[in-house]
């Protein structure tokens, strides 16, 4: 199998790059759009034929790639249902599984960092998006947010997963590229509460200052902005 875990260096975003192997069609969860090129070559060296994009939420804090990589390849934008993007090939329900040949993702709904964030199991791993990060978790203070809806996602869905289970976020600012579910259970300090109020109390409390690309990255997510539009 092809696995690449990119880094964006501004916004600490990861990106992934799955395939079955060379040749063959591969996906991108939560391209930034600066960095499509980098995508695209990682594609070409691999003759790899892209055929579905997907974000896990409208990002706050960079613009995502996958209306450029539309443009390039005519790859289908995947999101969850409750996405308010203008230009969604393909919209998911909770459960429900997308196929690339002989790889298969399953969607699991998991609202609170956003209305419409969802992760993403494949496996032996799960992509978290901004739910569940490493000794961290997504802010809850925006973009229709809700710490107790984040507090149903992650201790009710998320943390049920088998605790082999590995986490691969959508951001880390520590260098840290994966952990397990068994690691975060035991570890993330935001997760170390006995009831979903001490959880909302925390998340409530964070007073964490707006990213610097608020304005400019949701308007440009929700009309699915390429390159020459921005
Ligand atoms: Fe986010």
């Amino acid at each position: 199998m092809i696995f690449e875990q990119l880094f964006d260096t501004k916004s600490s975003t990861y990106t992934y790059i799955i395939s079955s192997g060379k040749g063959r069609e591969a996906l991108i969860i939560d391209p930034v759009l600066e960095n499509t090129e980098d995508y695209i070559k990682v594609l070409n060296n691999l003759e790899l034929k892209l055929v579905k994009v997907i974000d896990t939420h409208i990002h706050a804090d960079h613009i995502t790639g996958l209306n450029e990589l539309n443009k390039r390849t005519n790859c289908t934008r995947v999101m969850g249902e409750k996405s308010q993007s203008e230009v969604i090939d393909l919209k998911l329900k909770d459960s429900e599984k997308i196929k690339i040949e002989n790889i298969e993702l399953n969607a699991i709904y998991t609202p609170g960092h956003t209305d419409c964030s969802y992760s993403f199991l494949m496996n032996d791993r799960v992509f978290t998006g901004d739910t569940l990060l490493i000794n961290g978790t997504g802010r809850t203070d925006f973009q229709s947010g809700s710490p107790y809806d984040a507090y149903d996602s992650i201790f009710n869905k998320l943390l049920t997963l088998p605790e082999k289970t590995l986490v691969f976020p959508g951001h880390d600012y520590n260098g840290k590229k994966n952990s397990t579910i068994e690691a975060e259970r035991n570890n993330n300090p935001r997760l170390q509460v006995s009831s979903k109020d001490e959880y909302a109390d925390i998340m409530n409390n964070l007073n964490l200052p707006n990213p610097k690309m608020l304005d400019v990255a949701v308007p440009a997510n929700l009309k699915g902005l390429t390159l020459e539009q921005i």
